[in-house]
């Protein structure tokens, strides 16, 4: 049963299949499994207050899974089909100048011809609506908190959170338990770095034969700007400065999408050793380059967000199936890292999983293990095309993101092109790991804000309407309250501080009695950076009250 109260009386409701989180992975099961099978029951939990409303990526989008889904989604409304890619340009950057990349340089695969550059939030917002007529339900507003399991170790299904609970733990007067949602098997597609997929890894043990995964925090700014300088279907990609000046990996992206909108956004991977090293502050700096202010002077920024992407490509795949349930999208971890794409073959790997439960409920089966699936995965086209990527992100990593290594990656992505790979594929290490202590280190100089290109991170939250319930348990919890301060804050400067994109975490000493960690969890944009990056391991991020976080419009 639950790891929670076994005390409290909860509703029960019997699915075939329950599916965490309404992403592209989620919402194209959903989809495929009642295309296979209209009798099947399938509910999607998702913890926004709407579908589409944690949902953060760039998205320059590449349709090939949804061509395979919704063959007509171009004449159907679908907002993605607003604006294909017209322009494809890749920069490696210097303080004040650029070096472009001719795409004749890189293997075909890296063109972006035939792809659409749009709201990724609002193409699930659409993918909702059609799951939703052909009767999935769909509920926003509950995040599963917890897995449930039989007595055998098999996933029956997971339970949503609690509602009505103060920050002591006190059910206050609009308590409202959670609900048990049972199923034949449930499918995980929380994203990266889901929180119940985090327990899954260890209780199985599904990293067993895999690389550990790797993450970059992804900071986006949407921007209505000058129409003049407007280009409808523009994308560009660029590397280098800043990230050069502290020898970490990463990159920026500007998308010109639909009605005079820019989407502009800065990944900064998060295995840096440096612990001054401030991933916002590096993408505020990154939209000081010349070639990226002259974009924005004139416009207004209309929105803010952050959230993790999984960087460890093919070698960090786990096992994907378990007794009960499986994992798709980036629970599991797809993105093709030198593409910055990873909702083709997030959406791609949910179909796939459709189709391995809809034929074992077909053959009377519930609650084994679809290794059927993991089978068809590593068969289908996700898997030849990470393969291709598998080194890119490890060579840029070791030449910490200078020009050496991404021209290294581009000749090992061309050899794997050409199938003479001769690099076997690296090995990985935790983001975790990677940190290295303050003292080998001098403090990062970041220039102040200007309020016109460049802002603070508070003013930028403002930006990702995020909202949480005050009066409820810190969902970001400590392990140990005292590491902080006996071992971040002396050892590693408190990178806390720096590297989460909200401000959550703050050191105070207010009466001169020494630091403490402040957190003001209500500011919390959801990105998961803190339980991927914390040196000591010591923060795990849970679910808060339904419908908490962020709200994205059109992210
Ligand atoms: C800055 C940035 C730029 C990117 N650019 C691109 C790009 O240009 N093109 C591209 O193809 N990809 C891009 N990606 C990657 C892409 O966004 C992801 O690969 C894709 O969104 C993964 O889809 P998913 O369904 O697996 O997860 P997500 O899109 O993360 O969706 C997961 C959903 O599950 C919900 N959820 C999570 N946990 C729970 C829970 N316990 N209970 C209930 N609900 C839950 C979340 O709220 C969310 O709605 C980018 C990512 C980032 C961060
Ligand atoms: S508290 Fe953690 S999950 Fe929330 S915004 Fe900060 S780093 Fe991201």
């Amino acid at each position: 049963m639950s790891e929670q109260d076994t005390a409290i009386e909860r509703e029960s409701m019997p699915y075939d299949v329950v599916i965490v989180g309404g992403g592209p992975a989620g919402l194209g099961a959903a989809i495929r499994l009642k295309q296979i099978n209209p009798e099947l029951s399938v509910c999607i939990l998702e913890k926004g207050s709407e579908v589409g409303a944690h949902i953060l990526s760039g998205a320059t989008y590449d349709p090939k899974a949804l061509d395979e889904l919704l063959p007509d989604w171009r004449e159907d409304g679908c907002p993605m089909a607003e604006t294909p890619v017209t322009d494809n340009w890749h920069w490696f950057l210097t303080r004040s100048g650029k070096v472009a990349i001719p795409h004749i340089l890189m293997p075909p695969f890296m063109s972006n011809h035939g792809n659409y550059t749009g709201s990724l939030g609002n193409l699930c917002r659409w993918l909702a609506g059609k799951a939703e007529e052909l009767g999935v339900e769909i509920f926003p507003g509950f995040p599963a908190a917890e897995v449930l399991y039989d007595d055998n170790g098999a996933v029956i299904g997971v339970q949503t959170g609690d509602m009505g609970v103060d920050r002591e733990g006190q059910h206050k007067g609009d308590y409202a338990p959670g609900m048990n949602l049972l199923a034949k098997y449930t499918l995980f597609c929380e994203g990266a770095r889901g929180h119940l997929t985090k327990r899954l890894k260890a209780k199985y043990n599904l990293e067993a034969d895999s690389q550990p995964q790797k993450y970059g925090i992804g900071m986006k700014e949407l921007w209505d700007i000058d129409p003049e300088k407007h280009v409808p279907g523009r994308v560009l990609h660029t590397q280098g400065w800043p990230l050069t000046e502290t020898g970490s990996g990463g990159g920026g992206f500007l998308y010109h999408q639909a009605n005079n909108q820019v989407a502009l956004g800065f990944v900064v991977t998060l295995d840096y050793a440096n612990p001054y090293v401030f991933p916002f502050e590096e993408f505020q700096r990154w939209k000081q380059h010349p070639e990226i202010r002259k974009v924005l002077e004139g416009g207004k920024r209309v929105s803010y967000g952050a959230r993790a992407i999984n960087e460890g490509g093919w070698q960090s795949v786990p096992k994907l199936a378990f007794p009960g349930g499986v994992l798709a999208g980036c629970s599991a971890g797809f993105v093709n890292v030198p593409r910055i794409k990873g909702s083709h073959t997030a959406m791609k790997s949910g179909m796939l999983a459709a189709e391995s439960v809809a034929a074992a409920i077909a053959a009377s089966r519930e609650q084994d293990s679809l290794d059927e699936y993991d089978a068809a995965l590593r068969e289908s086209w996700i898997a030849k095309e990470l393969k291709l990527v598998q080194n890119a992100e490890p060579l840029l990593a070791k030449f910490n993101g200078d020009i050496f290594g991404a021209a290294l990656a581009n000749v090992d992505m061309w050899l794997r092109t050409l199938k003479l790979p001769i690099f076997p594929a690296m090995k990985h290490h935790t983001d975790a790991s990677a940190l290295q202590r303050a003292d080998l280190y001098r403090p990062v100089q970041y220039p102040k804000p200007d309020g016109v290109i460049t802002f603070d991170r508070l003013t930028s939250v403002a930006f990702s309407f995020t909202n949480h319930e005050e009066d409820q348990p810190c969902h970001l919890r400590l392990k140990d309250a005292a590491v902080p301060t006996a071992i971040n804050l002396p050892v590693y400067a408190g990178p806390e501080a720096r590297y989460c994109p909200a401000g959550v975490y703050e050191f105070v000493d207010p009466d001169g009695a020494g630091p403490r960690l402040q957190i003001n969890a209500q500011n919390c944009v959801h990105c998961k950076t803190c339980d991927i990056k914390d040196p000591t391991q010591n923060i795990d991020w849970v679910t808060p009250e339904g419908g908490g976080g962020p709200n994205y419009p059109n992210m």
